[in-house]
């Protein structure tokens, strides 16, 4: 079973599934159950356990075994959880999001932008030229925007997540 106090796996289930598939999958115990027996048993809303269910199972981490109950001939689905790939996907996972993170600031860094001060939007010089440095919303002379800042959070962000 995974470590479902780890910060890492909790930040990666709650985007998935939101807190209440977290709270789901926690309350959920080993071995095959319905999904009215999870909801039961966790206290989660039956729609939120089965959409949950559902996302878990395209991610691979929820497994379902149909079932023909011999005399009434009704269908059973019981589910069991397997976070067994988890590590894999985390590591597919944080690949993606380092990749995006390098792309935003190669664009940050190669680009000089102006900004309304009314806060209507952010051109890119080749723009502010078109609209001859004023805000296409509102008229205003637009001013040139330092983003030095915000370009030295995404370095520390991009460092961070290639040490780890
Ligand atoms: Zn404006």
């Amino acid at each position: 079973m995974i470590d479902l106090n780890d910060r890492v796996i909790r930040g990666y289930l709650i985007r998935l599934v939101g807190e209440d598939g977290l709270k789901m999958i926690e309350g959920m115990p080993e071995g095959e159950i319905t999904d009215e027996e999870v909801a039961t048993m966790t206290g989660v809303l039956l729609n939120t356990v089965r959409r949950t269910l559902f996302i878990l199972n395209e991610n691979k981490f929820a497994i379902c075994r149909r079932e023909r109950d011999s005399n009434s001939g009704w269908l059973t689905y019981l589910w069991h959880l397997d976070f067994s790939d988890i590590e894999h996907q985390l590591m597919k996972e944080k690949k993606k999001l380092l990749r995006n993170l390098k792309t935003r600031l190669d664009f940050e860094e190669n680009n000089v932008f102006y900004v309304c001060p009314q806060g209507c939007a952010r051109l890119l010089f080749d723009e502010a030229m078109e609209t001859d440095f004023l805000c296409p919303m509102c008229g205003e002379d637009l001013v040139f925007y330092d983003n030095s800042l915000f370009v030295g959070a995404l370095k520390k962000r991009v460092d961070a997540l290639s040490s780890s």
